[in-house]
């Protein structure tokens, strides 16, 4: 039994072959099967023309400073998106020592239009180099 099935969606699966119709069973969290399901789940969405599909990868994005006040990064993944990039455009956080912070502030305002406020005191200075 799965937990969830979605039932009779248009499955975009990734690998660049034509979509197709189908359903997705679901269970602890991770798709077991896709196909034309039998098996029961203890909830069933009605999927029919609704596409279905792995999350997107955007791989350029500004969200650096912004994912510290919206850490879901709501204006990527209420369009499907499940992972960014970020630090593009030359542009990044890290790594920033606290002598260069002041140099990073002043990228981010000029560049993204940030105020300096916002990032002052909606960005938790709390690393040196990247992988902090
Ligand atoms: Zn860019």
């Amino acid at each position: 039994m799965y937990d969830l099935l979605l039932k009779g969606g248009r499955i975009y699966d990734g690998s660049g072959m034509p979509s197709y119709n189908g359903d997705v069973g679901i269970k602890n969290g991770k798709i077991v099967e896709i196909g034309r399901l039998k098996e029961s789940a203890t909830r069933t969405l009605n999927v029919d023309g609704l596409a279905v599909a792995p999350g997107f990868i955007d791989p350029h994005t500004h969200l650096d400073a912004q994912l510290f006040w919206d850490p879901l990064g709501t204006s990527s993944c209420f369009h499907g998106v499940t992972s960014v990039v970020l630090g593009n455009c030359g542009l990044s956080l890290a790594p920033a020592k606290a002598e260069n912070r002041d140099a990073v502030i002043k990228s981010f305002v000029r560049v993204e239009a940030i105020s300096r406020r916002v990032l002052e005191e909606g960005v938790q200075w709390k690393w040196i180099s990247t992988a902090e």
